[in-house]
């Protein structure tokens, strides 16, 4: 048998022995971009430090609190986190998104919620999005659950229950039923199972969440900072958003996200931030060099390719921070906006620090000597590194027809993996990327030229995953497009 060396060498990449980690890997051939290098070595720790000083100074973020003081809870914030964005580049276009929120659950009366975002306009409608909760909460007050005689019972878990210095670790169920399986019907009082639902509580008790979450807040004003100042004009518009209403269960984040999926709103993608500044777990464990992040699947699902991108883009610009890619949509019993973002079709993923120190969420002590400015910068940089790369990049192509079918078949052979995809405005150059369709992660890669398909002679599409990536002139890569097999019911 006499087969051409190229394709014995094409069989000997295709057959490679799957590896079960692949460690992201820089493209090869494509250098990293000066403009986005300095971009990333703009982020200021100092700033971030003052921005959260000045945050936590507002005493209370709560949803629920004084909106109409100057100084103190919720308004005087919000409205400080709009000038200062106002103030830090006139070319950042800064607004309230603004919703009324009628009473219902943990909004235990009919308020004014608003958002605060800041849009930095790029060449194409397409939408890139970071964000972190500027509200915050403090369920340790004591006081909260007087009168409760039922502390809350084994197996449901009360969000809250972790007072300062609580021994029940963190727990917190947003949208959760009160009672668990197997539970006797009809708990006594439902405060005691949930204290945001006691319309009684004090909402103006000091709550500083300066992790929980000024630092994914702080972090995207900062980015806001460097990326107007950049002075690099991107393809995509990017938007710096700080939300309200998460601890009450993603409200601001959902009212968002339902506006713009009805309004037809091109987001491509969303980093979600919270809790991200704190390098020392409450078991007194320290990581300071990784950073968490959450992708709702499936396996290949959009939101998953931008985890993917984002642990590749900052292998090459962060090498010094480790992208823990966590096949969750966020941890047990636990949720973040992004999952709102999630729940309406868009691609948003979380990041989350490596350590929490549950003791100190959601009470009167998660103030800023709990906070790691050089680890929360950090994570910045991760941020950064990902977001300009997509931005800078061609948008993904499409690896489906207008049926929502995948173009992945086997010709000419019959035996053959042939892909086809769209062309992406802007690209140069593709690149196809496959794996044995066991393995998590990309294990081959493969630059081809300005072509719209590529055919793999004798690769079984049904035994690999492809996917394809548009790649620009300076080498700047999309996040992939996977050809994912549809479901189907019959043989
Ligand atoms: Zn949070």
């Amino acid at each position: 048998m006499k087969y051409p060396a190229l394709l014995v060498l094409l069989a000997a990449v295709l057959y490679a022995p799957a590896h079960a980690q692949a460690p992201a890997r820089p493209s090869p051939g494509a250098g990293l971009d000066p403009r986005i290098e300095k971009l990333i070595a703009s982020i200021s720790e100092e700033r971030l430090q003052q921005l959260l000083q000045k945050l936590v100074s507002f005493g209370t973020r709560n949803t629920l609190s004084d909106a109409t003081s100057p100084t103190r809870g919720i308004g005087a914030a919000r409205q400080w986190i709009f000038d200062e964005l106002k103030r830090t580049s006139p070319r950042l276009q800064v607004s309230f998104d603004t919703h009324q929120i009628p009473k219902a659950r943990r909004i235990t009366r009919d308020i004014e919620l608003r958002n605060v975002m800041a849009v930095l306009p790029g060449r194409s409608p397409r939408r890139i999005y970071v964000s972190g909760h500027y509200d915050s909460v403090n369920l340790g007050a004591r006081g909260q659950l007087a009168g409760n005689t039922r502390p809350p019972t084994e197996g449901v878990q009360a969000r809250g229950a972790q007072a300062p210095g609580g021994q029940r670790g963190e727990v917190q169920r947003p949208g959760a039923q009160a009672q668990a399986p197997g539970e006797p019907a009809a708990p006594p009082n439902p405060t005691a199972i949930d204290p945001q639902l006691n319309p009684n509580q004090d909402y103006n008790v000091d709550a500083p969440g300066a992790n929980d979450d000024g630092s994914g807040t702080v972090l995207s004003m900062e980015l806001a900072r460097v990326f107007a100042e950049s002075g690099i004009e991107f393809d995509a518009t990017l938007v710096f958003m700080t939300v309200a209403g998460e601890e009450q269960g993603l409200i601001g984040a959902a009212a968002y996200a339902k506006d713009a999926k009805a309004e037809n709103i091109p987001i491509q993608a969303w980093f979600n931030n919270d809790i991200v500044g704190n390098s020392r777990g409450g078991d007194g464990t320290v990581d300071s060099a990784t950073v968490r992040l959450y992708s709702v699947g499936p396996e290949d699902s959009p939101s998953r390719s931008l985890a993917q991108f984002t642990r590749r883009v900052a292998a090459q610009y962060v090498p010094s921070h480790g992208v823990r890619l966590i096949a969750r949509s966020d941890r047990f019993s636990r949720g973040g906006d992004h999952s709102a973002l999630n729940a309406q079709g868009f691609a948003a993923i979380g990041f989350r620090e490596s350590r929490e120190n549950y003791s100190k969420q959601h009470g009167p002590n998660d103030t800023l000597d709990g906070v790691d400015f050089r680890y929360l910068a950090q994570n910045a940089r991760v941020n950064a590194a990902a977001m300009a790369t997509l931005a800078l990049a061609p948008a993904p192509l499409d690896v489906t027809n207008a049926r929502g079918m995948p173009t992945i078949d086997r010709r000419p052979s019959g035996y053959d993996a042939h892909l086809r995809w769209t062309a992406s405005p802007g690209a140069a150059g593709y690149r196809i990327f496959w794996r044995n369709a066991w393995a998590p992660d990309w294990e081959h890669e493969l630059t081809v030229g300005n072509v719209t398909e590529y055919t793999f002679p004798h690769a079984n599409i049904d035994d690999w995953v492809f996917g394809v990536a548009a790649v620009d002139a300076a080498g700047h890569e999309s996040t992939v497009s996977v050809y994912v097999a549809p479901a189907r019911s019959d043989g």
